[in-house]
């Protein structure tokens, strides 16, 4: 059960003056967000009260945006900070096959942010949920003794049965990836490597703008074509075992197949490091049996076959030279050196 953003009138009456403005702020802002059939009351009760249609299960998650782990102020526009905070929520929507419903954002916000700084990330934030329409039906604030803490809770449902875990790989199935990897984790390498110098968050959409991969993943299960999923949040090395370890599998992975994003200005293709163990691509990674024809492409994003799952442990990869060696999970770890 979770608090809907306090609406009543003894909730504002107990709350400081900048926290009233604030929620006052972010219901106003919520406005332009649809309300769906599915949440009817949703802001401004105790709880949000939900009707998941019958014959579906509901899908949970919930996921920590932190000021200095996952963003920082002089790097990330608000809007940029607003929009990959809901897509954290909405690729896990996507990684089960799912449709997401809700949204809940608690906020502790420092008590000298400005109030601007607000807006614009909730503007990203609800910018990116009416596309998928889904709706910001509750969440909480409070005011934090130290940098900005955002935890995003998506909702989401899926036919009964349907949801794709990250336990049903076999041997002999292909493994595929969506998009192109990299994209994200380049962003930070440029911006670690020259901290005065600003980035166009256009030369390098999936770092600031990612898409979670909501469409792709909802037809992967309706035509039951993936036998397991994972979105790509901590980079291909470490999402990879994490199916391997649960479907108790190895995999075999080709070096030359792996799809290497083109970023920055000029367009430059990342390096191989980058693309298997860089984080926060939000593209989809699964896996499919043989005998299943997977399309090149769905819902406009490519699809690219990067290997195969085998009987045993560990993931080996595959140089141009058909030479394997062992490839250890070292997704990405966020900021740190
Ligand atoms: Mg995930």
């Amino acid at each position: 059960v979770v608090k809907a953003l306090q609406g009543p009138a003894y909730n504002y009456r107990a709350m400081p003056r900048p926290e009233k403005a604030l929620i006052a702020e972010i219901r106003r802002l919520a406005k332009s967000n649809k309300p769906s059939r599915l949440i009817p009351t949703g802001i401004g009760d105790d709880c949000a009260v939900l009707h998941i249609p019958p014959n579906h299960d509901s899908l949970v998650t919930t996921d920590f945006s932190l000021e200095g782990i996952h963003f920082h102020r002089d790097w990330h526009p608000p809007e940029s900070v607003g929009h990959r905070c809901l897509t954290r929520g909405l690729s896990d929507i996507a990684a089960m096959g799912g449709q997401p419903v809700a949204a809940f954002l608690s906020l502790a916000l420092p008590g000298d942010l400005p109030q601007s700084w607000v807006t614009r990330f909730m503007r990203g934030l609800l910018a990116l949920a009416n596309k998928y329409k889904v709706t910001l039906a509750g969440g909480d604030t409070a005011e934090s003794p130290n940098g900005i803490l955002a935890d995003i809770l998506v909702l989401g449902m899926v036919p009964k049965g349907h949801a794709i875990l990250r336990s049903g790989a076999r041997p002999g199935d292909r493994i595929y990836v969506t998009g192109t990897l990299g994209g994200s984790a380049a962003a930070i390498h440029e911006l670690q490597a020259r901290p005065n110098k600003k980035i166009n968050p256009r030369d390098y959409p999936r770092h600031f703008h990612p898409e979670p991969r909501l469409e792709l993943g909802r037809i992967l299960g309706e035509k039951r074509l993936a036998s397991a999923m994972i979105d790509l949040s901590d980079g291909l090395s470490t999402d990879l075992a994490h199916v391997c370890e649960e479907s108790g599998v190895g995999a075999e992975i080709e070096s030359t197949a792996i799809p290497r994003a083109k970023v920055g200005k000029p367009k430059y293709e990342v390096k191989l490091d980058v693309a298997l163990h860089g984080g926060e691509d939000y593209e989809l990674l699964f896996t499919a049996p043989r005998h299943k024809r997977i399309p090149t492409q769905i819902a406009g994003v490519p699809i690219t076959q990067i290997g195969h799952i085998r009987r045993g442990r560990g993931i080996l990869l595959m140089n141009e030279h058909s030479k394997g060696s062992k490839l250890e999970p070292q997704g990405w770890e966020h900021f740190r050196r």
